[in-house]
């Protein structure tokens, strides 16, 4: 059972932008689609299980595509620039 705590509102206060998270494999729940740009299929990469290593808050961020076709055998890998952001909000009463 969570306690709840009485008093003014917290003051929370953003400090700067291009903050590094200290962790390796960073999952997070979202999942992002590109076109492959050797092929022109669509690839979805899902955050949940393909990490984020060390993600940039407020900066970028790199994300690796992988696309294996299982037709040809042919192996697509490239990456794409993201931008990871958060918000930090006093839990609701
Ligand atoms: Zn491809």
């Amino acid at each position: 059972m969570k306690e709840k705590q009485k008093g003014p509102p917290l003051k929370i206060e953003r400090l700067g932008i291009g903050y590094s998270i200290d962790v390796k494999h960073c999952y997070l729940p979202f999942v992002v689609t590109d076109v492959c740009p050797t092929c022109g299929d669509e690839v979805a990469l899902d955050l949940r299980s393909s990490h984020i290593s060390y993600p940039n808050i407020g900066d970028g961020s790199w994300l690796y595509f992988y696309h294996y076709r299982e037709d040809t055998g042919d192996e697509h890998e490239w990456s794409r620039r993201v931008v990871l952001d958060v918000t930090l909000v006093e839990e609701p009463a």
